[in-house]
């Protein structure tokens, strides 16, 4: 029988929806296959906010709760947070109040109240209601990053270059990327001009304001599924901005995009890091995820680029994975240990609407949260007696309660382009169709604005948003030294 997927109906103004969503998934009422639901309505008063709706119990009865009066986002998440404790009787989550994606944001924050670590540990688990296991491990991130993030120049700047096309669609992932085998070849040749366009004016942009490039990344989609042309002349496009650069990562994803040739290529032109994704190693899970390689291609993969002198190769697993089982997991950690990556990220699922998995039949073998929990232990476990550290990490919104994804590093290897992202507290160019800018001058209101998704709708928009950008850089950096 198909299990009814977790769910809430939000009832309230449309500038809360997002925080009371982001509430509801830390708790799991958001597709987590348990088949709970709840109800939460923000009703409208002359002075402030009504709170109220219900949840339901591991019974399946609806528990009430409300009316609380609020006026801010905290005091409803609180209320949310206790009211579901004490009406399901569910265990608390490991991460207490901190149902945001980015974590360790008030992590450093307390770091810059000037307390020890120790202080930090004590507020995390006394303020937030954070396990000692939690706060534990984010402090030990916290403290590996304080490095990266602490002080910037406010010239200081990563580059983030958006390339939303695959080699195919992958089962559980939700990114709106277009297959490069479905598209014109004039239509990739206009992406890949307009691409080279939108560099370019951000170079002039770097020149005329002082500002410098410090890590760049490519990203997707997976930007090596364009052809060999088109990655040699985005590469030559960048080059100019690498100059200052201290980390240049191209994600290079899937066996089934890479090339020797483009490895030699992007080596040429100074890529330092690449991430090689297999996100489990087993040939039927491959598969069933529509991956068009085999396990066999990712060594080879690992094979060319070593010899191709990348300094760092990053590896993403994924666990939870639908017919996934804990041995799977081992046998990730085990090929791991063979080929050696400076850098391994473990991912956990997180089921999103748009992903073809969302209506899938696949989607009943995804593994219970318990199994998954036991896989991300046990991948914990082995990186760190094969070396590696965690260094950075995130949640994502529809992400059971337990989770997050989390990025493991040898020795000096750690990316700074990961860490400034998660933690905004440098500014990012961002060039390509659904790429961001967001400027940050400290003690300053951080300024954004996006690219739009589609590409056909970022060819058509991108003199404008040119424009935007530079007025923008112009107002933040106006009397900035
Ligand atoms: S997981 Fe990566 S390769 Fe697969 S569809 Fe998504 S962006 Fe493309």
């Amino acid at each position: 029988m198909t299990k009814k997927a977790a769910a809430y109906v939000y009832t309230g103004p449309d500038d809360w929806h997002g925080f009371v969503g982001q509430v509801l998934a830390s708790l799991g009422y958001v597709y987590d296959r348990e088949g709970k639901d709840a109800a939460v309505r923000l009703a409208s008063r002359k002075k402030g906010l009504i709170l109220d709706g219900y949840f339901t119990d591991s019974n399946g009865q609806a528990r009430n709760f409300g009316p609380y009066v609020v006026t801010t986002k905290k005091e409803v998440k609180n209320y949310l947070l206790e009211a579901c404790r004490t009406l399901t009787k569910r265990p608390p989550s490991p991460w207490g109040k901190l149902t945001g994606v980015r974590p360790l944001k008030l992590v450093h924050t307390l770091f810059d109240e000037g307390l020890s670590p120790e202080g930090v540990r004590h507020r995390l688990g006394k303020e937030f209601d954070v396990a000692d296991r939690t706060a534990d491990l984010l402090v030990q991130v916290a403290v590996t990053q304080r490095p990266y993030v602490v002080q910037h120049e406010t010239r200081d700047a990563a580059l983030y270059v958006g390339i939303p096309y695959c080699a195919s669609h992958c089962l559980y992932c939700s990114f709106p990327s277009r297959l490069v085998g479905n598209e014109k070849a004039e239509r990739l040749l206009d992406f890949t001009n307009k691409l080279i366009e939108d560099i370019q004016d951000v170079q002039r942009l770097c020149s005329d304001t002082g500002i410098r490039i410090d890590s760049i990344y490519v990203g997707g989609g997976t930007p090596t599924s364009l052809s060999v042309e088109a990655v040699e002349r985005i590469m030559s496009a960048l080059q100019p901005l690498a100059g200052a650069c201290r980390e240049w990562t191209v994600e290079a994803g899937r066996p089934d995009t890479m090339t020797e040739e483009k490895a030699r290529i992007l080596r040429a032109y100074g890529v330092d890091r690449i991430s090689i994704n297999p996100q489990t190693m087993q040939q039927h899970l491959l598969d069933a995820l529509g991956r068009r390689h085999t396990v066999r291609d990712i060594y080879r993969m690992f094979d060319y680029c070593r010899d191709a002198g990348f300094s760092v190769i990053n590896t993403d697993f994924i666990a939870g994975l639908p017919g996934q089982t804990v041995e799977d997991m081992r046998q990730n950690l085990e090929a791991v240990c063979q080929l050696a990556p400076e850098n391994v990220t473990i991912h956990t699922l997180a089921l999103k609407k748009g992903a073809p998995l969302f209506r899938h039949t696949l989607r009943e073998e995804i593994p219970p949260v318990q199994v998954v929990e036991e896989m991300v232990t046990s991948a914990e476990e082995s990186l760190c007696r094969q070396g590696y550290a965690p260094y950075y990490l995130y949640r994502q919104q529809y992400m059971a309660a337990e989770f997050a994804n989390i990025g493991y590093a040898k020795d000096g290897t750690i990316s700074r382009y990961n860490i400034e992202m998660m933690e905004e507290r440098q500014t990012v160019l961002g060039v390509g169709p659904g790429s961001a800018t967001k400027f940050i001058v400290p003690h300053r209101k951080m300024e954004k604005m996006y690219m739009p998704k589609d590409i056909g709708q970022y060819t058509e928009a991108l003199t404008e948003r040119m424009k935007r950008r530079r007025l923008l850089c112009a107002s933040v950096y106006e009397g900035v030294n």
